[in-house]
């Protein structure tokens, strides 16, 4: 079975039902939610030990874990409060290292299972006002490979996706409130759309997939439109 975290919207959501397609029992972590989702803020650790053993109680052992659990505040540096850049850090580094290690010590235990920890192009791309979000990305990256070799020879994968400009709630907000240009992420990505949440699903599939991605591990799979690619001027 596989567990997403941030599962209730968005990118986590088209992840379980990319899964649940596929035929895996599909479990989320998030703040709120419905159906299939436990309520379970990744920040604490206490909560997701409880949680990780409830669900593995329920629905058996997890087999694949996607930490897509984020948030992204835009504020210029100089103005970022403690408490702005702590929450990002908190959800996004904290907290996939908290699922990461209950998880991971009950896969190490069987022997197999796969990590794919969702990360940005801001992991390796610098955009202004963003200086907690894309450094908790950075630190997500490292994590996904100093995971990967030190679990490799134990039969657990740790990869990653790096989603570019993906349409979703968090990016409409920001459209909506002015703080970011639909026009300027538009002209900037090579293919000259927004991502879909479907499209960043069916890379996380493909990395979960033993029989797809065996022999990859350590790795970033960038899914940007060819925004990273791009250094042209205009
Ligand atoms: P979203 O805001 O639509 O969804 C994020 C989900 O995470 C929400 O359901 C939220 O409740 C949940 N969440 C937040 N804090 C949590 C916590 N402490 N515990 C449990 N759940 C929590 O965002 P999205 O656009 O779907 O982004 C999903 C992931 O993809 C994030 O990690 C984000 O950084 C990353 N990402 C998004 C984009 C994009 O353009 N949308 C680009 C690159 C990376």
């Amino acid at each position: 079975m596989a567990l997403v975290t941030g599962a209730a919207r968005g990118i986590g959501a088209a992840i379980a039902a990319e899964l649940s397609r596929r035929g895996d029992v599909v479990a989320g972590f998030d703040l709120s939610g419905e159906e299939g989702i436990y309520l379970c803020d990744v920040s604490d650790p206490a909560r997701v030990e409880h949680c990780v053993a409830l669900v593995e109680s329920e629905l058996g052992p997890i087999e694949l874990l996607v930490n897509n659990a984020g948030l992204s505040v835009i504020a210029p540096s100089e103005e970022l409060s403690d408490e702005v850049w702590r929450r990002q850090f908190a959800v996004m580094v904290d907290g996939a290292f908290y699922c990461a290690r209950s998880v991971g010590k009950r896969m190490l235990a069987r022997g197999r299972g796969s990590i794919v920890n969702i990360t940005s192009i801001n992991a390796t791309e610098a955009f202004p006002g963003r200086l907690a979000y894309c450094a908790a990305k950075a630190a997500l990256s490292m994590m996904t490979e100093v995971l990967a070799i030190e679990w490799a020879g134990r039969g657990i994968r740790v990869n990653a996706v790096a989603p570019g400009v993906v349409r979703t709630d968090l990016v409409d907000e920001a459209i909506r409130s002015g703080v970011v240009s639909e026009a300027l992420y538009t002209s900037r990505t090579p293919v000259r759309r927004l991502g879909n949440p479907e499209e960043i699903a069916r890379a996380v599939a493909f990395l979960a997939s033993d029989h797809e991605a065996g022999f990859v591990t350590g790795t970033t799979l960038v899914v940007d439109g060819g925004w990273s690619a791009y250094g042209y001027a205009g």
